[in-house]
């Protein structure tokens, strides 16, 4: 079978690098010159690396873990201890590290207890208020959607403080949007694998650029079992026959038309909507995709003379709109570079900062790093990078959960697989890589069925 991939981020990569091992042809269409989608890296001028965002893997990604140790890459990662650290103006680095030697939860909630800026009255609310969490399951949390996480904080008792000191944050490093906006069905996903799996909450960084750890071997794979990437082609649009209910090819904006037995789209929801024929609207499957927009982020990098933070770690900062960061020359070996930080930021929320011209977003991440590490205003600024994405991830809104769609479409030989996709983790690399995995299930089930040679003998 001739499989016909459009994006080449996480999820085409999941589904492209999987059936290619079992033994089909796969085609992977990616607009842009590099793979990797939201997890790319390519070198500026200098030679330097370019890094699309801050990727942070969790313990609790256990599928993507699995895919990449059963293709040799187990190894790419610098693990982290489990500890979240803080920064902030008024309490300066504050963590909560998660205990080793206590079982869940109790390693967290040790962790919660001995956070300096909250009181022993917000942490025991906040003990209090997870208990829910704690001792639910998915389907309490799926049950939350329809408010947002600071309208379940507040209502569990757990008070402004701890809202403003640690939830904000987590909600904007998850869907780089604050609690008030998010679903709270997104940060109780989050705490239900934290509170339920010891590992869950260690954290690491890729090696190096994703790239080279990452992307180019898998694409070096792909091609030695027959595959092709291909880089700076564009999905246009898509030929659908409509009273065969099928798909009769990619058109590529060159006009060329790649066909196959069967299409993916791995795109992102809003790059999948602009190229989706009228036709398929009238599919509510289809139609509803409307509901589901993407959150702007920024990724910035700041090249300093000297070492600024010192923290081999991720950093959270609470009150401003640097809401993940770190220094990339110490948490990822392969860019240590003598001494000197590359301090990476995860600006958000971003709709008010995304058209801000250069200098001036530079400036105004300067003034708020500078203000949380005020040892940076001695060091010189020697260069910066910004990466501007309008449409990131999608804004997971209370009551938009229902609107994300199956891998199998109401289309006979059209596959869809993404981050967006329903999948029971979060809009997130594991997320991507869960959607793959139910693509390619849904395909081999077609398969299975006859719908998929049925499609091949007409095409
Ligand atoms: C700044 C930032 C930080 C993040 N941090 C983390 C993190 O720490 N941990 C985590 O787990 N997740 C993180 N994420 C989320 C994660 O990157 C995404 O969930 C993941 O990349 C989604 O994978 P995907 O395959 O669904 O889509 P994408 O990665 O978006 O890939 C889609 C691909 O489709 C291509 N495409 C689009 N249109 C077309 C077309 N017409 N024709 C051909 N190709 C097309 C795109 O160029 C892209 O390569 C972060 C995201 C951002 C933006």
């Amino acid at each position: 079978m001739r499989v016909i991939i459009a994006g080449s981020g996480p999820s085409g990569m999941v589904v492209a690098r999987t059936l290619a091992g079992r033994g089909h042809e796969v085609v992977v269409l990616e607009k842009r010159e590099v793979p990797g989608g939201k997890v790319s890296a390519w070198r500026d001028a200098d030679g330097d690396w370019v890094e699309s965002g801050l990727h942070v893997f969790f313990g609790a990604y256990h599928t993507l873990l699995g895919f990449l140790g059963e293709h040799g890459l187990g190894d790419t990662f610098n693990w982290k201890p489990a500890e979240m650290i803080f920064a902030s103006e008024r309490h300066g680095m504050a963590g909560i590290s998660f205990v080793p030697w206590l079982p869940t939860p109790l390693n967290g909630l040790a962790g919660v207890l001995k956070f300096t800026p909250l009181t022993l009255g917000d942490k025991l609310r906040m003990g209090l208020g997870l208990l829910r969490p704690i001792f639910g399951d998915q389907s309490y949390v799926d049950q939350q959607d329809d408010q947002s996480y600071a309208a379940w904080h507040l209502r569990h008792g757990m008070g402004q403080r701890s809202l403003d000191e640690v939830m904000h944050t987590m909600a904007l490093a998850l869907n780089f949007q604050r609690a008030d906006k998010v679903s709270a069905k997104l940060a109780l996903t989050a705490m239900l694998h934290f509170a339920h799996e010891k590992n869950a909450p260690k954290m690491a960084l890729v090696k190096g650029s994703p790239d080279t750890n990452i992307w180019r071997p898998l694409i070096g794979q792909i091609e030695g079992l027959g595959g092709q990437v291909l880089l700076g082609r564009r999905v246009a649009s898509m030929l659908y026959d409509e009273p065969a209910n099928e798909l009769r090819g990619f058109v590529l904006d060159d006009g060329s038309v790649i066909q196959g037995d069967a299409y993916v789209s791995a795109m992102p929801v809003h790059s999948l909507r602009k190229v989706l024929p009228d036709a398929l609207r009238q599919f509510d499957y289809f139609d509803n995709l409307k509901h589901l927009k993407g959150s702007p982020v920024i990724t910035m990098q700041l090249f300093f003379d000297r070492q600024i933070a010192g923290v081999d770690n991720l950093l959270f900062s609470a009150g401003t709109h640097l809401s993940v960061y770190a220094d990339m020359a110490m948490v990822a070996p392969e860019y240590h570079n003598g001494g000197q930080s590359i301090m990476q930021f995860v600006v958000a929320p971003a709709e008010k900062l995304i058209g801000m011209p250069d200098d001036e977003l530079v400036r105004f991440v300067m003034d708020e790093f500078t203000r949380l590490h005020p040892v940076a205003r001695e060091a010189t600024l020697l260069k910066h990078t910004i990466v501007r994405i309008p449409n990131s991830v999608y804004q997971a809104l209370p009551g938009v959960d229902q609107y994300r769609p199956d891998q199998a479409s109401p289309v006979r030989n059209l596959f869809l697989a993404g981050d967006y996709t329903r999948q029971h983790f979060l809009a997130s690399i594991e997320g991507a890589t869960i959607s793959g995995k139910l693509c390619v299930e849904r395909i081999e089930s077609a398969v299975a069925r006859g719908d998929l040679a049925a499609a091949a003998a007409t095409a």
